[in-house]
């Protein structure tokens, strides 16, 4: 693989509802291990953006590459499962039937000694080793959501899109599971585009933010230069509360 070509390449994806283009021009570039914020108030078209990278959301228009190969543009469309990325959502439902090696194993393909030895590694990863026969209803709220990791873990994506993955969380676990689950993504060299409305959220977490507002990205850089530097007042007032 080239080491200067960028993981994820989105290119002026466009997408209108009732005639109104909510995501209008959208372009980024994340590496390999590195995690991109997608910041902005609610309903600028954050999570649009990152349906159409996932392959669940048609764009009009515009061009999405993974490491090289064009994975939704003119030449072609590949459906979700081809595409090499992982979802991460609030709501990350796991299978209440299923126990919790089963959830992660879900989409795991390979043999049955293959996948036990994956599933087994994987539940290592995010510390809830012993816990692979239980059922979700019998995991706290923080357990459910690394087993959730695991699972979006499991076949080894090569872009991770977090849509708000850490808001249903309660701040005495967020910090924790946070750190786990980015830590976890930067070493096994995922780009990670995470969504987010929380400015303090993505100053912690990113090492690019991109600021969005009204389907447009007004400015991207560091989280520094971002603070700093913001282009223009909106985007000062919308740091102006971070501590
Ligand atoms: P965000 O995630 O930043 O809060 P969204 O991407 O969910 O924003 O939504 C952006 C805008 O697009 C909102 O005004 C929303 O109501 C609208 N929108 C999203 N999906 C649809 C849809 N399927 N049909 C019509 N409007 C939609
Ligand atoms: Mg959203």
């Amino acid at each position: 693989m080239n080491v200067a070509q960028p993981r994820l390449q989105v290119q002026s994806l466009t997408r209108s509802f009732g005639g109104r283009a909510v995501v209008n021009a959208v372009s980024l570039e994340i590496a390999a291990g590195q995690v991109t914020c997608l910041l902005g108030p609610s309903g600028c078209g954050k999570s649009t953006t990152l349906r159409m990278i996932a392959g669940v959301e048609m764009p009009d228009s515009g061009r999405i590459v993974i490491d090289g190969q064009e994975v939704c543009g003119p030449a072609r469309i590949l459906p979700p499962e081809a595409r090499g990325v992982g979802l991460m959502f609030q709501d990350f439902a796991l299978f209440p039937h299923l126990t919790v090696a089963e959830n992660v194993g879900f989409g795991l393909r390979g043999d049955r000694t293959e996948r036990g030895r994956r599933i087994g590694e994987l539940l290592e990863k995010v510390n809830l080793s012993g816990y692979g026969e239980k059922h979700p209803h019998q995991l706290s709220g923080g357990e459910q959501q690394r087993v959730a990791l695991a699972r979006a873990l499991a076949p080894k994506p090569r872009v991770m899109l977090m849509d708000e993955p850490f808001s249903g969380l309660d701040n005495r676990l967020r910090d924790g599971i946070r750190d786990t689950t980015l830590e976890l993504l930067k070493a096994e060299g995922t780009a990670v585009l995470l969504v987010t409305h929380e400015p303090d959220e993505a100053m912690r977490m990113a090492d690019e933010i991109a600021l969005m507002r009204g389907g447009h990205i007004v400015q991207s850089g560091s989280p520094y230069n971002i603070y700093t530097r913001p282009a223009d007042r909106a985007a000062a007032a919308f740091f102006s509360d971070v501590n």
